[in-house]
């Protein structure tokens, strides 16, 4: 906050709210001043705040939350209150702007996100569980994969074993794309029948205690060729030379050039049209992003996807996507499922 060139913070951004007072409702924000939490919500969340909310004092607005907590810190004498320019709208801030003057908004970027890069003992065994319920969805998903069944079934079977298996909610929308849609990198599954002869990527995940799992694997339908064979194993190669690269102390960039040099080699460099992975947490996407040129330094206890992909236009694609956990001296694997090509 201080280099931030603030003397208040009004948190709005909910997985942000929760990460800091433990509150998981839809309506809510939070100001600090000189030290003080404060937690706003309505009325419907009278109980559920004074259940999990810690570390701040509640209260319930009649109005909105937003506007009860900017008044409040103008009354506390506020001067530079820090706004999450990321997660504001234009309206937003002019009703901000109102209701905290003389006080002033000032934007401020990642405060919060920064400090959930880098996860505790409670939120890694919160992912453990995530991700180990996540991983054993794969056999349901390969066993209901056949010529003639359509994307959208595969997926209702693996997001109906989600549910039994306790998931609060998928992390996003199950990706199931199969021969040529699976040369679409975000393929959300769709009427498509799977074909005779052809991949199949599936990206899915699962929210546990508030925390998400993410993981892809690539099947293939019928036996893949010489040159299925040939995609497959260079993005698996990528795949694994990036797992190699994260350690404390090394720029997600170089992660990044790690599964990219890899791909260049065999060929598909210009096939590999995304980054090489994102941090996990509360939300699906987080920081730090692992992507070209990235500065972020990594350190123990951040959590992020491997995820390198080639996606070759009219005859398909790969993916391969695992979650890791920085650890001292390099990185724990936490996606236990296996990565030899399966052939259905
Ligand atoms: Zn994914
Ligand atoms: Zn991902």
């Amino acid at each position: 906050m201080a280099r931030a060139k603030v003397d208040s913070l009004l948190v709005t951004h909910l997985p942000n709210v929760r990460y800091l007072c433990g509150f998981t409702g839809s309506s809510g924000v939070l100001a600090v001043h000189e030290g003080k939490w404060l937690f706003v919500t309505d009325g419907r969340y009278t109980s559920q705040a004074k259940e999990e909310v810690t570390g701040a004092s509640v209260v319930i607005s009649k109005g909105a939350p937003i506007i009860a907590a900017a008044e409040r810190l103008s009354a506390a004498g506020a001067r530079a209150v820090g706004i999450e320019a990321q997660h504001l709208t234009v309206a937003q801030r002019s009703m901000l702007n109102h209701a905290l003057a003389p006080a002033r908004s000032r934007e401020t970027n990642d405060i919060v996100e920064t400090l959930r890069m880098v996860k505790d003992a409670a939120e890694l065994a919160a992912i453990r569980r995530a991700v180990v319920t996540g991983s054993d969805l794969l056999p349901v998903a390969v066993r209901h994969i056949k010529p003639g069944a359509r994307e959208v079934d595969v997926a209702a079977e693996l997001e109906y074993a989600a549910r039994r298996a306790g998931a609060e909610a998928m992390s996003f929308e199950t990706i199931v794309a199969s021969g040529p849609r699976s040369a679409l990198p975000h393929g959300r599954a769709s009427q498509s029948a799977v074909p005779r002869n052809g991949f199949v990527v599936l990206d899915f995940g699962v929210i546990l205690a508030g925390y998400c799992s993410d993981m892809t694997r690539t099947v293939h339908v019928g036996r893949a060729g010489r040159e299925q064979r040939r995609l497959y194993d260079a993005v698996l190669q990528a795949q694994l030379a990036a797992i190699d690269a994260v350690r404390p102390g090394a720029l997600v960039g170089d992660v990044d050039r790690a599964a990219r040099r890899v791909l260049q080699r065999a060929g598909y460099g210009r096939y590999f049209t995304h980054s090489t992975g994102h941090g996990v947490g509360l939300e699906i996407h987080e920081a730090p992003r692992v992507g070209r040129g990235g500065n972020d330094v990594l350190k123990p206890g951040m959590v992020i996807t491997i995820e390198p992909g080639a996606y070759v236009p009219g005859k398909g694609g790969v993916r391969i996507e695992d979650m890791v956990v920085v650890t001292e001296h390099g990185c724990e694997v936490l996606t236990p499922a296996g990565k030899d090509l399966i052939e259905i």
